[in-house]
């Protein structure tokens, strides 16, 4: 059973598994190659699962509020 947790790359932000049993060696960034340290951080302990619900949910409320600021654009336009 291989335990993975997730970090974010210090060097392009983006999300990357880790192998528990990497904990603490020098890593490299899936997307960009940069290297850094593996050290399960508060991000990766919040969940992956959790962090896509926020952002569900940001995206969510964008949409809301790109709605809402639509309508009474056009309201004003329509006679
Ligand atoms: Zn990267």
């Amino acid at each position: 059973m291989s335990i993975k947790f997730t970090q974010s790359c210090p060097t392009c932000g983006r999300r990357i598994d880790i192998r528990a049993s990497l904990l603490g060696c020098t890593v490299a960034c899936q997307h960009c190659g940069a290297e850094f340290t593996a050290n399960a951080n508060e991000e990766s302990r919040m969940g992956p699962e959790r962090n896509q619900d926020l952002l569900d949910r940001v995206e969510k409320a964008l949409r809301r509020a790109e709605e809402a600021s639509m309508v009474p654009a056009n309201a004003e336009i329509a006679p």
